[in-house]
């Protein structure tokens, strides 16, 4: 009997645990395309997809995982030979750079490294230094999932208020939306990308784009925008398949509107914001125990200001974070996330890296209980660590 008997648990971060009662609005047969149940309650996803970005303006639904959405974001913001500056703070901002220049967009990157957020600072002047206004959008990832450096977009939309510079704020949140206080509107973010499978309980599959009146425009002389990755018809169109480029979702839409349910009517938005936050504390408290003495274990991003609260980042020296990885998911059912973009797969430094996935629908037991087997392992594989990480995980918690 293996030992790893009872319910496995993904804390990666992303695809993250999607709840029974999501899974079970999926189970069914399809509905009728054209008329009737699906049709009504696409209306009320969409009102409730922009409540859920904090948006009075328009969203579009894609069939397609993050990097679809990257591409579709780049096809309606840019025309060929248009310039895009690039924030990138982790992996994430690189990948969505290289769909961009292998799209024929010039992509000027200010690399803030793998450990903190941008320099709003730095943004600016690189906006004043482009006199001529070439720079189409300033592209940015709010919670990079590979560094889980947070980026202050507030303080971002002011800095390119500062210049006077026309450039849109398009903003990758794949890993923060449902999970890190997001406000579109508020904060002035004109373009915002986000996936199912994160911070709103769905297996991978959907793709969306939040884009304000002022990205419509762009969009309107954007020439890299092709007929299935045009925002129009999928946020303003007139007729019910428009809102898919072809048949819709439909399980996914199901899983969809039970997943906005419980994030806006039932637990509700700013919750969801605090429970996140307090699991991340717990977290954070369990690596900084782990780290005391000469463990080497440490937090990525030293500032918990610059924290995303979806994902932690951390490094355990010595090849001791893959071995952990490994044990825990031999022994207890747990699976870690990898650290990625921190070395190559085959060097050895690769196995000083993990994440953990606290995103979407977890609670403490699930994030302790994670936290607490962790600790089972650093013990059975005589890692060095810091003593008292499960009750500072706990007492962190009970602080509220
Ligand atoms: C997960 C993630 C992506 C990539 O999404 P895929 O669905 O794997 O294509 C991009 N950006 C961020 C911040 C993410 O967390």
């Amino acid at each position: 009997m293996p030992i790893t008997t009872g319910r496995p648990y993904l804390a990666i971060p992303g695809p993250s645990v999607s709840p029974e009662r999501v899974l079970s609005a999926m189970h069914r047969t399809a509905p009728n395309i054209y008329e009737g149940e699906i049709v009504d309650i696409t209306r009320g996803i969409v009102t409730d997809l922009k409540r859920v970005a904090l948006t009075r303006q328009h969203v579009a639904i894609y069939i397609a995982n993050g990097h679809g959405v990257w591409e579709a974001a780049n096809c309606n913001m840019f025309s060929r030979g248009d310039k895009a500056l690039l924030a990138a703070t982790g992996r994430f901002g690189h990948g969505w750079a290289q769909a961009a220049t292998a799209m024929g967009v010039t992509v000027e990157m200010i690399d803030f490294g793998k450990s903190r957020p941008a320099d709003p600072q730095a943004i600016a002047n690189a906006l004043l230094a482009d006199t001529a206004h070439e720079i189409r959008a300033v592209l940015v990832t709010h919670v990079d999932t590979a560094s889980s450096a947070r980026n202050d977009l507030k303080a971002i939309r002011a800095a390119i208020d500062s210049t006077e510079h026309p450039a849109l704020l398009a903003v990758d949140a794949i890993a923060s939306l449902g999970c890190d206080e997001l406000r579109m509107d508020d904060w002035g973010l004109d373009v915002v990308v986000g996936a199912s499978q994160k911070g709103l309980m769905l297996p991978p599959g959907l793709g969306f784009i939040w884009f304000s009146d002022k990205a419509l425009e762009v969009s309107r002389r954007a020439d890299l925008v092709t007929p299935y990755w045009d925002w129009k018809p999928r946020g303003l169109g007139a007729e019910f398949w428009q809102y898919f480029g072809g048949t819709a979702p439909t399980h996914h839409l199901y899983g969809l509107r039970e997943s906005l349910t419980m994030i806006l009517d039932e637990e509700g938005l700013e919750q969801v914001w605090d429970r996140h936050a307090r699991l991340a504390r717990s977290v954070w408290a369990a690596f900084d125990a782990w780290g005391q003495g000469s463990s080497g274990i440490a937090l990525n991003v030293a500032d918990p200001v610059s924290r995303g609260h979806s994902v932690t980042a951390a490094t355990m020296p010595n090849g001791a974070a893959g071995a952990l990885r490994r044990w825990l998911e031999a022994e207890a059912g747990v699976t870690l996330g990898i650290g990625l973009g921190m070395a190559l797969p085959n060097e050895p430094a690769y196995q000083d890296f993990l994440r953990v996935g606290h995103m979407g629908h977890v609670n403490a037991h699930m994030t302790l209980g994670v936290l607490a087997t962790m600790e089972a392992g650093l013990q059975a594989l005589g890692i060095t660590h810091g003593a008292g990480a499960v009750e500072a995980a706990a007492g962190a918690f009970a602080r509220a």
